[in-house]
């Protein structure tokens, strides 16, 4: 099994997400510029994700974005609320809501579109 790798990049390179995770390299992108705190809960987000999608896949089950973007919020929410209630007060401004709006509401921002500015792939 590949191993997971863990980079942390420009907050211009993956803006407005936070955190990006990529099932098929095992690549997580987390923002430089976020507070310590806030770094911790988006690794725990991102590593929840490929764990999931790899415990979905080796059961042949279909991976759901929404369901999945929940959950990962969820689970690591539950060991570190503290973390967790930091990075959603950092999620309340206009370019982050305006993120979750185009990305699961109109769905003009697709996935591929949020690493395009990424320098080290
Ligand atoms: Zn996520």
């Amino acid at each position: 099994m590949k191993k997971i790798k863990i980079k942390y990049v420009k907050k211009k390179e993956i803006f407005p997400a936070f955190g990006l995770a990529y099932f098929e390299t095992k690549i997580i992108y987390i923002r430089d510029d976020l507070p310590k705190i806030a770094k911790k809960f988006v690794l725990a987000h991102e590593l929840y994700h490929i764990k999931d999608y790899e415990n979905l896949k080796s059961k042949n089950k279909e991976y759901k974005v929404v369901l999945g973007e929940l959950k990962a919020n969820f689970f690591p929410f539950l060991k570190d609320p503290i973390g967790g209630i930091f990075t959603l007060f950092l999620s309340l401004n206009p370019s982050r809501i305006k993120f979750y709006i185009d990305m699961y509401i109109t769905k003009k921002t697709k996935f591929e579109d949020l690493g395009k500015n990424i320098k080290e792939k």
